[in-house]
């Protein structure tokens, strides 16, 4: 059970869905403003479909000027998923219910700050040096 009241729960919901808004207009904009005929195709679709297959879709154009977007689409799902499920706002982890505050400042967060930390310095130590 979560430490998230209901009214907070609602709020980091409309704050994501907003948030998804805005990545789904910058994308169709980025798309649009491409040279490449296939962007456009795409564009035309991107402010209609799905969550799921808009990113499963940008994820197979591998646009690498909306990169960042995509990804952070991707976790905007991810969050919408987790309040889904019952699961927003505790920590994937260990479990531990995330802080209300770093919810505020990171509504897609997963972890708590720790368990981030620790990860981040995981992904380092992988990251293969070229
Ligand atoms: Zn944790």
């Amino acid at each position: 059970m979560s430490a998230l009241s209901k009214p907070e729960i609602q709020m980091f919901r409309k704050q994501l869905r907003d948030r998804e808004m805005d990545l789904r207009k910058a994308i169709h904009a980025s798309l649009l403003n491409s040279d490449n005929k296939d962007y456009s195709e795409v564009a035309g679709r991107v402010l209609d479909i799905g969550e799921q297959s808009l990113v499963d879709l940008l994820a197979d154009f591998h646009i690498i000027e909306l990169e960042k977007e995509v990804a952070e689409l991707a976790d905007v799902e991810a969050a919408v998923a987790r309040i889904t499920a019952g699961t927003y706002g505790q920590c994937a982890d260990c479990g531990v219910d995330i802080d209300v505050e770093r919810l505020r400042i990171y509504p897609t967060a997963r972890r708590c700050t720790e368990c981030q930390m620790r990860h981040e310095r995981m992904a380092k130590d992988m990251t293969p040096s070229l």
